[in-house]
Formats: C-alpha cells, structure tokens, sequence
C-alpha cells in the first residue's frame, strides 16, 4: 500500500503519483470538477473539506477565458492562458487556506487549441524555476480525432517538456461523445466511442519510459447528461486494457491509471465497476452545472416579489430590497449546490474515509 504525505494546496511531481498510486490500489477516484472563476472553485475546495479527501481542479479552455473574463480577446488564445494562471493562483492561495490538498489540471486541449497549454506551460516553467514546484498538477491534451501514431508522438513531446518540471499528462484514446465546452461529438460514428485495448498498450510502450501519465479512455462515456439507451457504458473496455498491457508487458496488476470523462449521470454501480478497472479520476460538469443553478433558481422564484426593483416589496411600496439583491445571497446558495452535488461524487467514487477523514 502506497503512504500519502498530502499537504494543503497543489498537489504536484512525486506526491500526485502517489495519490493516483493509492487511488488505483484503494479501489477509489477522485471527483475532478470544471470550474469557471473563484465561486465554482471555492465551492470545490470546501467539498473536498466536507468529504476529508483531495479534489481534482480543473479549468477548460473556455472555462480558463471565461475566469479572465469574456471580454479579452482569444484570438492567440490570451484571455485562456491569463485565466488559466490567474484561476492556478487563486485555488493555490485559497486551498492552502482552507487546508484541502488540490490536483490542478487543464481539461481538454485540442490540436487547434495547443498554443493554449504552450502558453500555460510558459507559465508553469517560470513558476517552476523560482518556486521549484510547477504552476499546474497536470494538463490534458486530448488529440483523439488524429490517427494514433500522431496523437502519441505530439504527447510524447508535450510529456518530455512537462516531466521536466514534475508535472502529469492526460490523454484521450477514443472520443468522448456528447458535446462540452463547445465541442459536439454527440453524431459521431459509435465504433470511435469505444478504445482498443491494442491503443492503450501503444500509448503505454510510447509514454511510460517518459514520465507520468493517464489516460482518458472512451467507453461509451458521453459528455453531458441524456435519457438512457443512447451509448452503452463499456466498463469492461477498462478491464480489457489493463490486462492486455499486464500479460503482453509482465507488468502488475493494472498498470495503467485511467479517466473516466463524462461521469455525469452515470449510476453508482457504473462507477464502482469503472473505478475497479483502475480509474482514477472522473470528471463530472454538467451535474455541477446543474447543481449550481438549481438553488439560484429556486432563490429567484421565492424572492421574485424582492427582485422586481430596487424599492418596494410585498411588505411595502418604500422597502427596499437590498440584501435579497446582494449577489454574495444568490451566489452562495449556488455554491453550496455544488458542495451537497460533490460530497455525493466522493462517496459514488469511493472516496469517503479513504483519507484519513
Ligand atoms: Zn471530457
């Protein structure tokens, strides 16, 4: 059994092997959950609190530009780089506060989309060089619509670079179906949705001699939220993957860490046999979404005699409404949306009291 040594704030290098380590060998995953600015990841931060575990951070590309704002331009992706430092320093300063250990990453990153992490990998290098600890945990390149052999080779560079200041790569073999941050894959032929255990193999041969990775594999896994029937769940894609790479490689059990995109709206049951395949990380957005909007939304229909104007209310033409206008009111009841929504992730990932809670 590995031993953790989890200290508040990012989680980098040695001690991020160590957590996926002791994530894959406990049979559990940690939640990693898309967030858009400081509410979003506070909200995360003090779930991982409540649940006594590590949480995994993470910003899209059109998450990171949304935290700096929609106004700045994008075209040279300016606006995602700044908002995904700007969005690292703040869940560094704040997870340290709260005394939470964070994984950081970056969610999908597209080839069009590279000079994206390029700049944020800028960033993590000088931060790197003065601190001795990069900016960011892990990053995602996510190069699955491109043939496998070039998929892996621009990986291998990126995980050449990152490995050099301690740093993870995710990558996505397959493609994740439904649509996210934008990217609609829900009309895509349904063979790509699911991996080849001989694709997971090449990207083991190709990656493990060059540092730390994970991959992102599709099993019928979509992106946001659908009624049943449309992709059947494949756990056993998992299973498949580490056993191929066990007996052609002589490696241990399981040797390869994976991560399951899409966990939104998936079945405890579906997760605990994913997460017994040796994945390690799943992401969930649209429940989060969902359950951030939720209790807003039900603010605004309670309230909706406060917030017809600034003055005047059901107890009085010259009440004011101030405090129920307040964004730091509505605001909040969205975060704890998120908290209840994550804390429940936790315990669908097995995570609950696995830390030392
Ligand atoms: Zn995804």
């Amino acid at each position: 059994m590995p031993t953790l040594n989890l200290k508040p704030g990012i989680v980098t290098g040695n001690a991020l092997c160590e957590l996926l380590d002791f994530c894959k060998a406990e049979q559990c995953a940690l939640p990693a959950v898309n967030v858009i600015g400081s509410h979003t990841a506070n909200a995360a931060i003090e779930a991982a609190r409540q649940a006594k575990a590590p949480i995994i951070i993470q910003f899209s590309q059109g998450g990171a530009q949304f935290n700096a704002g929609k106004f700045l331009d994008n075209s040279k992706q300016a606006a995602s780089i700044a908002g995904s430092v700007a969005g690292a320093h703040h869940v560094r300063a704040i997870a340290e506060a709260y005394g939470v250990p964070v994984v950081l990453h970056t969610d999908h990153c597209a080839r069009k989309l590279l000079p994206w992490i390029d700049g944020v990998l800028d960033a993590g290098e000088a931060y790197y060089r003065t601190t001795g600890v990069p900016l960011y945990s892990s990053h995602m390149l996510d190069l699955s619509e491109d043939p496998l052999h070039e998929n892996l080779e621009t990986c291998a560079k990126y995980l050449e670079r990152m490995a050099n200041i301690e740093m993870t790569l995710e990558i996505e073999l397959g493609v994740t179906g439904g649509e996210e941050d934008g990217v609609d894959q829900s009309d895509l032929d349904s063979s790509k949705l699911y991996t080849q255990p001989a694709d997971v193999l090449a990207a083991y041969d190709k990656l493990s001699p060059i540092g730390s990775f994970t991959v992102a594999a599709s099993f019928g896994n979509t992106h946001g939220v659908y009624a049943p029937g449309n992709v059947k769940l494949t756990p056993l894609i998992l299973k498949n993957s580490q056993e191929h790479i066990r007996i052609k490689r002589e490696t241990e059990e399981k040797p390869v860490h994976f991560v399951f995109h899409g966990g939104s709206g998936s079945t405890p049951a579906e997760i605990r046999e994913a997460v017994s395949y040796g994945v390690v990380k799943m992401n969930i957005d649209t429940d989060t979404q969902w359950a951030f909007l939720a209790p807003i939304k039900k603010y605004m229909d309670e309230k909706d005699a406060y917030l017809k104007s600034q003055l005047g209310n059901p107890e009085g033409a010259d009440k004011p409404n101030k405090k129920h206008i307040d964004p730091r009111a509505w605001l909040h009841a969205g975060e704890k949306g998120i908290v209840a929504r994550l804390v429940k992730a936790f315990d669908d990932l097995g995570a609950l009291g696995k830390f030392g809670g």
